[in-house]
This record gives C-alpha cells, structure tokens and sequence, in this order.
C-alpha cells in the first residue's frame, strides 16, 4: 500500500465537473442492438461460437474496442452455454470487472447481479440467476482452491491475458489442469497484442481467431529532446492540440491518481485563462479507485463544440475502450508493481513501458479516425532504451501468497508446475522462507494447519497470520478492524486549504503506541456514532473510504465464521493487540539508531518514521512498521511501537536475542536468526518446492 501523503480536495475542477455533467445528461447516439451489431466482432459470432463448440481451448485475439469483453459471453449465453454452469470472465483489474459487468447488465437489460453479475474482493455482487460473471482473476484463483476442477463453469474466459498477472499466469496451468480432466470444460483466451502464438502453443496448440479490426493509421510524433518534467510538457502538448488541432478528444497516460487529480487541476486553471474565445475543454480523470459514478462518466459522448481531455492510468492502454479519440499522448511511464528482494517487500514503482505498451497507447487514437499519438520521449529511447515487451509479473513480484494458495491445493511439486514463464527460482524460495517463518510451511515445507486456514484469506500471509493468531489470542474484533482499515485507501482527509485543522483533528484519534491503534480508535468511534456520516465530515475524514473499511471487516467476519473462528473483542487491551501484529510484522521490526533515526533489525537500511505517523518525533527503541514508502528517503508507514522480546517470543525460528545474559532483557538486543536453515538451506528449499506425497 502506498502511502497517500497528499490528500484529495474538492478542487474548483471538480465542481465544475460535476455541474457539466447534470447539464448535458446522458446522449447515446444508436440503440443498443444497433451498436452491438456495428462492433467487429460481431461478423465472428457464428465462428466464434462454432470454434468454442469444437474445441477446448480457443485464443481470440483483437484489437482493444473491438468488443470481446463486452460480447463473448453474450453471444455464449444467448447459445445456451449458460444452461450448464457460469460464464465466467476474468479481469486483471478490479474497475474493469465492475464496469464491463454494469456495462453488459444495460445490454441485457437487466440490473447487476441478476443475469450479470460480477465478484471483486471483498464484494460479491452475483445471485443464483446469474449466467454470466466477471470477476477478477485474483478472485477465480481463489475460487480455484475450493474447486479445482472449476465445477460450477461451462466456460472461462481469461481476458487481457497479455497482462500477464501473477493470477492470470497460475490460473493458465490450473485451467488446463482442470480442462483435461472435464472434456466439457471450455477456456478461452483473449488478447488485445500479438503473443497469441504462445498461448495456442501452451495450449496444446489450440486454434487461435484474429477479429479483424477496423483501425485507422496514426501518425507517431516523437519529442526532439528527452523531456526534463513530463507533467509539464504533457500539459503543454494538450494546450496545443486544443487550440491548433481540429476535433477529436485527448486521452493523456499518467501513473497514478495524485499525478492526475495535479494535472487536472492546473489545466482547468490554464483553460479558466483562456476565456471564450475558444471551445471548451472538458476535463476528466479515470484511475481506479474513482467511484463507479464518476468512471462512467466518460463513456458518455463528449457535447457538441466540446472537446474532453481525459486524464487516465495505464488502465485505458486495453482494459477500458473510449470512443472518440484521436489524440493520445504518452510521457512513457507506468506504475508497476516491484518486489524488492532487499526489504522484502512489494512497490509501486513509475517505470519505462514498453515497446508494444506504447504501441497499444498509440493505437487508442486510431478508433474512431486517423489520429496522432504525441511521444514525450525520443525516438532512440523507444528504439534503443525500452524494453520490447513488458516482463510478466510472476517474474517480478513477492510469490508468497501465490505458493501458499498453490501449496493449500495440493501443487507441491513447485518445480514442475505448468508456468508458461516460470518464475526465477530466488524469488520462490524467498517466497518459500517468508512462509516458513510465519509458520505456514513446517521444516519440511509441507502445510501446516495454520498455513492451511492463512490460504483461505484473500490477503498477503503477514496479515492473515495475524488474524489467525488474533483468534487465538482472543483480540479478532480489533485486529480485524486494524487490518479493514490497512486494507483500504487513507481513511484521513487533509485539504490544501485547513491543513491544520485537520491535522489536529486527527491528533485526537493518535494512540501514544502508533499508528495501528489509531486507526482502531478512529473506526471504533465512527462505530460507537452508529456509522454517522456527521462524523466523518467533523473529524476531516473520508467518509467513502471508511465505508469500505466496514465492508472488508464485515467480509473478513464471513470468512471468519465459515472457518468457525471466533470473532471476539479483547476490550482494546494494547499489549495483546501490538503482540498480535508482531506475529505477523515480526520481519517488518526497526530499531532506533542515534543517527540514522531507525534502521531495520533485519538488515540495517536506514529508515525514518513517516511524517504523517502519530510517532512521529517520538523515541521508542523499537517498531513494527506495515510498509516502506521510498520518497526522498525511505519512510516506514503505519508504525507501532513493540517490547523486542516479543519479536523473539513470535518468532524464535527467525529472532535470536544476544548478548543477553548479563543483561536485563529489555537492554538486550534483537538480531535475525538466519542459522536455523542455512546449513542446510539449499536442500531446504529444493525439498520444498520438490516435495512429493510420500515425503
Ligand atoms: P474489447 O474487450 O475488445 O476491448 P469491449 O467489449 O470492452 O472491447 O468494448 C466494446 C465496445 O463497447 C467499445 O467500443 C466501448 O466503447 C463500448 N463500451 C464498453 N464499456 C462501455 C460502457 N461502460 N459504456 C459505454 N460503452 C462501453
Ligand atoms: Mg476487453
């Protein structure tokens, strides 16, 4: 989770944004059976149909827009496919899941969670009727754990494969897998680019059908020199084509949600300069975490003698289609999910895409008519300098809640599990030693019973640990709480303009040992006001991000009681509660240092408490922080203070205390334990990724 430390105001653009849209409504231009018949996929349905019905495995590949998402599993279900089981689809991305579904409800004519629905974490809007469901591929891996055979499909759509996520990956193998065993069972296997030859080759060289797209030519403009500040020339480039360019709206690519709400908010300050004497600019960001309201607002057609801007994250190059552009600018970077072996944890990092992302960028102005795509960066750099394909993410991302869930369905054989790329033997066995030491794996890296019911919860194992441990401990109702509110977006709201006012607000909610405790606090007042809505609009909070740290909670209660855990208050004890978060964050443990502020006990990198952390300028000797958040230095976020002997105490296979003896025990200092198996530890790791049933 990264650490938002600039809050979202009500910005004068966004208020105008909303008037904008009450006054035009909404427009569509043809009827809705209309429209589905113009998209190109339509002249395949017999063929497409035809296909699924001869063979098991199908690779579709199409040009983003040309309707696969939307209309494979309507056609499937209007053939019957429906009658016999679910036609699932799945999505890398949790917003692309939940706007296809609401968008083919409105097809069908049906509300979402009737005939349509779909399932996200944390939120499953599907009902017995359902036929067709979205859901993200996170979410059928886990469906996969409790039915590998994929009993209630007649056919899985894996959609967007060529994003190549950890999950679509795995559930390739443990498709085909279930596939050879139920004849019946049909995947199919979608792609907005050109590696469709691999997927038929892996399986089994299965038929792959091209929808023939209709696109225009678009013309590539590069930047004579690379760009110090692409937000700035960004900007600069929309001003431009505003005023110069013809009709035709503007789709910019920017990393993450504070670059976009920024970007939006100074060009409607330059625009607001500009006056009448040219048309307006309607100005619109898509990125995930904008409500559903709001998102779809951008598939409404932009007002005659307007033209719309949209600011969007990597989520517009395939998984969400906008009709009408003709201008797209590409600074050329995304945000990409990077496990760094060193501390051991997952960030999000603004990296160089690559060759065929910004083809799939440039091809975004071609749908409508010939357009032109601006690239911020020089032609030697995308020649020489980027990639040409984006390294799927198994080869770079933590595997520890991907091999757990792997080992919970019986795949011990990690070295000879089907991954069409396997991943780099260093990170399974990393992945392997994170779980040995939350003790889901024993000595022999088999299950244990703890790691068995770690599996069944849709989070990474340090958290789960810490419920599972919770339950025993007799604290479920706080740590569920804390771990709700870790799970959701920054519940504290900090407008530009009461900076200090708000701070002070929540100076009221800090608990004098840390961060976890206060968010507690904050949720169990929010509670103990029956939810109110008052209370978060007097304690500067965002009333919106809260409501879905209720909804985690009230799921993790579900799942609570389908594993028959006790779901019970400790009465906010704090020790109980800190020792609790300690057997799951034992590894995330820093000790003060006179100079460099904290260093991990792990491995010495220098760290600082986040200037947003109610422990902020305090001195505890030691802490367990939930993430490092890497800006101008490398801040811990979400940090409590802890004894060290209980790090000791959760961990005594990963902790050992030294120097001790003569010492009293809170003197003693803490170190990491890597002896236990490193005599042993490459036979260690083999066994276990090699361990078969007689082991
Ligand atoms: P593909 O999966 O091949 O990229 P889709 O099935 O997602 O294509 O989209 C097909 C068409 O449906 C696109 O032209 C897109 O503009 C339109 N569309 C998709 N979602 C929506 C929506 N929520 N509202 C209006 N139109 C939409
Ligand atoms: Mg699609």
């Amino acid at each position: 989770t990264e650490y938002n430390n600039k809050q979202r105001t009500l910005t004068a653009w966004e208020r105008s944004r909303t008037r904008e849209n009450i006054e035009y409504g909404k427009r569509t231009s043809l009827p809705i059976k209309a429209q589905r018949e113009t998209l190109p996929v339509f002249k395949l349905r017999r063929q497409l149909i035809e296909a699924v019905r001869e063979n098991q495995f199908l690779v579709i590949i199409g040009e983003t827009g040309s309707g696969k998402t939307t209309q494979i599993t309507q056609y499937l279900d209007e053939e019957g496919f429906g009658r016999n089981g679910l036609i699932g689809c799945t999505q890398p991305r949790r917003v692309a899941a939940v706007s296809v579904a609401k968008r083919v409800a409105e097809e069908m004519g049906c509300r979402v969670g009737e005939d349509v629905g779909y399932t996200i974490r944390f939120e499953d809007e599907t009902s017995p009727q359902t036929r067709i469901k979205y859901m993200t591929d996170g979410m059928l891996q886990r469906e996969a754990l409790m039915d590998p055979e994929m009993k209630s499909y007649s056919v899985i759509l894996l959609d967007e494969a060529h994003e190549r996520t950890v999950a679509t990956d795995v559930l390739f193998a443990l498709l085909k897998k279930a596939a050879l065993r139920r004849p019946d069972l049909r995947v199919i296997v979608t792609s907005a680019t050109l590696d469709a030859e691999k997927f038929s080759s892996y399986f089994l060289q299965c038929p792959i059908v091209k929808i023939p797209g209709k696109t225009f030519p678009v013309e590539v403009l590069y930047s004579q020199t690379p760009q110090m500040d692409y937000i700035e020339s960004a900007l600069d480039t929309v001003m431009e084509i505003h005023i110069n360019e013809g009709r035709g709206d503007i789709l910019v690519f920017l990393t993450g949600q504070e670059e976009i709400d920024t970007c939006c908010e100074i060009l409607y300050e330059r625009v607001k300069t500009l006056g009448d004497t040219i048309q307006r600019l309607l100005i619109l960001p898509v990125y995930s975490a904008l409500p559903s309201e709001v998102q779809s607002k951008i598939f409404e057609p932009t007002p005659e003698g307007c033209r719309k801007v949209i600011f969007a994250t990597n989520i517009a190059e395939t998984s969400i289609t906008i009709d009408g552009i003709y201008f797209v600018i590409d600074p050329g970077f995304a945000k990409i999910n990077i496990y760094n072996p060193r501390i051991g944890m997952e960030q999000l990092i603004v990296s160089p895409i690559s060759q065929a992302q910004a083809n799939q960028r440039k091809g975004r102005a071609g749908r409508t008519g010939e357009g032109k795509c601006y690239r911020l960066y020089t032609e030697s750099a995308f020649r020489h300098e980027m990639m040409p394909n984006t390294v799927p993410e198994i080869q770079r991302q933590n595997l520890a809640h991907t091999i757990l869930m792997l080992k919970a369905m019986g795949i011990n054989d990690l070295l000879h599990f089907e991954f069409m790329d396997a991943p780099p033997r260093a990170s399974m066995t990393s992945a392997l030693e994170d779980l040995y030491n939350l003790q889901a794996l024993d000595d022999e890296g088999r299950l244990t019973k703890a790691g068995r019911l770690m599996s069944l919860f849709p989070m990474e194992p340090a958290l789960s640990k810490a419920l599972i441990e919770s339950s025993h401990k007799g604290c479920s109702d706080e740590i569920s709480t804390i771990i709700s509110m870790l799970s959701v977006q920054n519940v504290f709201y900090r407008p530009k303009d009461k900076q200090h006012e708000a701070d002070s607000k929540k100076a009221r909610f800090h608990h004098p040992y840390g961060d976890h405790l206060t968010l507690l606090n904050v949720y169990n007042r929010w509670r103990e006001d029956n939810y109110s809505k008052s209370f978060c609009v007097n304690n500067y909070l965002h009333e919106r991000h809260l409501r879905r740290a209720k909804e985690v909670k009230t799921q993790l209660n579900n799942i609570f009681n389908k594993l028959k855990l006790p779901m019970c208050s400790c009465g906010g004890e704090p020790n109980l509660i800190r020792r609790t978060l300690v057997s799951g964050f034992f590894k995330n443990a820093a000790k003060r240092d006179s100079e460099a502020g904290y260093k991990t006990v792990t491995d010495g990198t220098s760290v600082s408490v986040h200037p947003s952390s109610a422990l902020f300028g305090k001195g505890y000797d030691y802490v367990i922080y939930h993430s490092l958040v890497l800006t101008s230095k490398e801040y811990m976020s979400h940090v409590t203070s802890i004894e060290p002997h209980w790090l000791v105490e959760s961990a005594p296979h990963f902790y050992k205390v030294v120097g001790a003896e003569s010492e009293s025990r809170k003197r003693a200092k803490i170190a990491p334990l890597y002896n236990k198996f490193s005599q042993s530890q490459d036979s260690w790791r083999l066994s276990s990724m090699r361990q078969t049933k007689e082991k």
